[in-house]
C-alpha cells in the first residue's frame, strides 16, 4: 500500500479520495489510519524539545494543540478535494471563516464582503469593526471586476467571496473578483462549502479557501469541523502561525469521523445533486412556485457561471413562492413536511427546509426575490417520497 503521496497522477479525484491521507495505513496494517488523542507529546531530550518548537508550521508532534497523525490524515485529505497544498483544521465552519480573516486584517485595514455572505460571518465582521477598527463594506455579490475595483480602498486587505450565498444563491465571478482584489493589493478568501469537491477554487485566484467540513464532509450531521486550505508557503504561514495563536483545535475523534466522511463523499454528493436537481425540477413547474434558486439548474439565477466553474452542485438550494402566499402560509407549510426537518446546517443525509424570509441581514440591497422564500437540503431519501411530501406541503399553502 503506498503513501497516498506516492501514487501516480493523473488520477481521478474520486480515486485520490480512496487514498488521501492514509499513510498511517503502512505501520498499522489496517485500512484506515488509528485514531492518535494526546495533549503532552514526551521528547528525547531538552535539545530535541527545542527542535520540535520550531516545526510549528509543519506536520510534526509537538503538543497535541499543534495536531496528530488524525488531524493531519484529514488535512491531507482536504487539501485533496479543494486542489491546495496545506490545510488547517478547526473546531468548525464558523472558526475556520474567523481564523482567516485574522490571519489576514489588522487594525485599521478594510474587508469587502459579499453582501449574501453566512450571516454569523457578517456578525464577526461587527466585531471587527467595533473591537479592531477593522472596516468592512459589503457588496452586490453580482458585482464583477470593475464594480469590485471601484470598492477598493487603498488599505483593503481582503476581498471575500461566498459562491453561491447559502440562502439566497447568488453565484460570483470568483475569476473576475480575484483580479480586481489582487490589482489593489489584497487577498481572496472564499467560503467554498457549497462548492465542496465541485469548485476549484486556487484554479480561479482564491487564496484561502474555507469549508464548513460540518456540512457534507461530516455527511451524518453529528461532526463541527472546519478547515482553511491554502495553495503557497507564504499563504500558509499566516492561516497556521494565526491558528496557533488563537489555540483553534478540533477533536481527533471528530477528525476521525469526517475521514469516514471523505471516503464516501463523491456517492453521497452523486446521489445528493441528482435527487436535489429531480426536486428542483419538479418546484419549478409548481403553480405556487415563482423561482427555484438553484444554480445547476438550466436557466436558473447564475446558471451561466455555475456551468462554466462547476463540475457539480451539492443539494442545496431555494424556492420562492408567488407573491400572494404569505410568510404565515409558508410556515404553515414547512410545519406540516413530515421528511423535512426544520434545522440549522445541510450536507448531512437527511433533508432539511429553512425559512429564508425573514432571517436574513442585508446592506447592500440583494436577498429579495419577490415573494416568500425558502431553503432546501436534499438528502438520501427516495425523491418520490420528497416530492410526495412537498405536493402535500403545497395543499396546505394553498389552504392558507
Ligand atoms: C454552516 C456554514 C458555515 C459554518 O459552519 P459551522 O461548522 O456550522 O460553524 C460557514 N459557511 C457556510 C456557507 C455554512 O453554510
Amino acid at each position: 500500500m503506498p503513501d497516498d503521496r506516492d501514487l501516480p497522477r493523473p488520477l481521478h479525484p474520486r480515486t485520490r479520495l480512496t487514498h488521501a491521507g492514509r499513510a498511517g495505513t503502512r505501520a498499522h496494517g489496517f485500512v484506515n489510519p488509528p485514531l492518535t488523542r494526546g495533549s503532552t507529546v514526551l521528547h528525547e531530550s531538552c535539545a530535541d524539545r527545542r527542535a520540535a518548537g520550531q516545526r510549528g508550521l509543519d506536520q510534526y508532534l509537538i503538543y497535541g494543540v499543534c495536531g496528530t497523525p488524525t488531524h493531519w490524515a484529514l488535512e491531507d485529505a482536504v487539501a485533496e478535494i479543494e486542489g491546495g497544498t496545506r490545510c488547517q483544521i478547526v473546531s468548525s465552519g464558523l472558526a475556520a471563516v474567523t481564523t482567516a480573516l485574522l490571519a489576514y486584517l489588522r487594525a485599521g485595514e478594510h474587508c469587502l464582503m459579499p453582501d449574501s455572505v453566512y450571516g454569523p460571518s457578517r456578525r464577526f465582521c461587527g466585531m471587527l469593526e467595533s473591537h479592531y477598527g477593522i472596516h468592512t463594506t459589503y457588496y452586490d455579490p453580482a458585482l464583477g471586476d470593475a464594480g469590485i475595483a471601484a470598492l477598493m480602498r487603498p488599505h483593503t486587505r481582503v476581498v471575500f467571496v461566498e459562491s453561491p450565498g447559502s440562502h439566497t444563491f447568488e453565484m460570483q465571478d470568483v475569476a473576475a473578483i480575484a483580479r480586481a482584489a489582487h490589482a489593489g493589493g489584497a487577498k481572496v478568501l472564499m467560503d467554498n462549502t457549497w462548492g465542496i469537491q465541485f469548485f476549484q477554487p486556487f484554479r480561479h485566484g482564491v487564496d484561502a479557501s474555507i469549508q464548513a467540513l460540518t456540512k457534507y464532509v461530516g455527511g451524518h450531521s453529528d461532526v463541527l469541523l472546519g478547515s482553511i486550505t491554502t495553495n503557497s508557503d507564504e499563504d500558509w504561514e499566516r492561516v497556521r502561525q494565526t491558528a496557533l495563536i488563537l489555540g483553534q483545535y478540533a477533536s481527533p475523534d471528530d477528525c476521525w469521523l469526517a475521514l469516514r466522511g471523505v471516503r464516501t463523499l463523491a456517492v453521497r454528493l452523486d446521489a445528493q445533486m441528482a435527487a436535489g436537481l429531480r426536486v428542483a425540477a419538479w418546484l419549478r413547474e409548481r403553480p405556487e412556485v415563482s423561482e427555484v434558486l438553484h444554480p445547476a439548474l438550466p436557466g436558473a439565477r447564475g446558471h451561466d457561471i455555475w456551468r462554466r466553474d462547476y463540475t457539480g452542485a451539492c443539494s442545496l438550494f431555494g424556492v420562492v413562492l408567488r407573491p400572494d402566499y404569505t410568510v404565515e402560509a409558508m410556515h404553515r407549510m414547512i410545519d406540516g413536511l413530515t421528511l423535512f426537518g426544520i434545522g440549522a446546517s445541510w450536507g448531512g443525509y437527511e433533508s432539511l427546509v429553512l425559512p429564508t424570509t425573514g432571517t436574513l441581514t442585508r446592506t447592500a440591497g440583494t436577498g429579495d426575490f419577490g415573494g416568500p422564500a425558502m431553503r432546501l437540503h436534499i438528502g438520501l431519501e427516495d425523491v418520490d417520497d420528497l416530492i410526495a411530501d412537498l405536493d402535500a406541503g403545497f395543499a396546505i399553502l394553498r389552504a392558507g
